[in-house]
């Protein structure tokens, strides 16, 4: 375990250092407009990061749809904004990525394990599952979320929160934090908001927050980062304590480099 883990840390250096192409790059910066409001240090670190991600995770296309390195790249540029600053294993539960053209029917309750269901007959825009080592995305609203960086939705922002709550082993809500204390302001605030964004719901008021977020924990925290990276300043006017919870994890200050309109 210890050679292997020497070996991934050496492999991945290599990855890190390898020239980002120049195709990829003019790909990141046409389908994530986020790219460009980023510092240049932060660009390179996201761009290193996409070069482990293309080499580590396996991608398949379904439903009749072809790969391509815009494909590849759109999604894994998006997953590693959430890597920035960290100190990543990069997602060690995800193994594949199964992308769809679009939308795709889910025709059965299934209770995937880990606080993840699948509802029938529902259209489904993507779903992960730690026992699966796979998420399902849909490519159009993967590349549509990437492409409009401040309306509060980002489905693979959303399926890649989950793979960091799988990180310390249950999807619940919370994921690998550092000390004791830590998982202890998380459980306080997340609670407190999770409580609050149901009232709210219950009552039919509008909130800054998907309502989708009152499900469970671990929905809640997917729903958080969404609004956390595409809607920073409204989340830090509203929320202090769950932003400032979310910007501890991610060692990130999303509205120093949002697009979000200030109103
Ligand atoms: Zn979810």
């Amino acid at each position: 375990m210890m050679v292997f883990a020497m070996f991934s840390r050496r492999r991945r250096e290599q990855l890190r250092a390898q020239p980002f192409p120049a195709e990829w790059r003019a790909i990141v910066e046409h389908n994530l407009p986020v790219f460009r409001r980023l510092t240049a240090q932060d660009q390179a670190e996201l761009l290193c990061h996409v070069n482990v991600f293309l080499a580590e995770k396996k991608f398949e296309g379904c439903g009749g749809l072809t790969l391509t390195d815009e494909i590849r790249v759109t999604i894994a540029a998006q997953a590693c904004m959430l890597l920035l600053h960290r100190d990543t294993d990069y997602y060690p539960e995800l193994t594949s990525i199964l992308v769809y053209p679009s939308g795709y029917t889910v025709y059965e309750d299934r209770w995937l394990g880990g606080g993840i269901w699948e509802e029938g007959g529902e259209d489904r825009l993507g779903h992960t599952a730690r026992e699966l080592r796979a998420m399902v995305l849909a490519w159009d609203a993967a590349k549509q979320g990437a492409a409009d960086p401040s309306d509060g939705r980002n489905l693979v922002l959303h399926e890649f929160a989950h793979q960091l709550d799988f990180e310390n082993q249950t999807a619940d809500g919370t994921p690998a934090l550092d000390t004791r204390s830590a998982y202890i302001a998380w459980a306080r605030v997340m609670s407190a908001e999770l409580d609050a964004l149901r009232d709210a719901d219950d009552a039919g008021l509008p909130t800054l927050l998907d309502s989708y977020g009152a499900t469970n924990p671990a929905e809640f925290f997917a729903v958080a980062t969404e609004a956390f990276f595409e809607q920073p300043v409204a989340l830090k006017a509203h929320h202090p304590a769950l932003f400032a919870e979310l910007s501890g994890f991610f060692r990130q200050d999303p509205t120093t480099y949002t697009s979000e309109p200030k109103d």
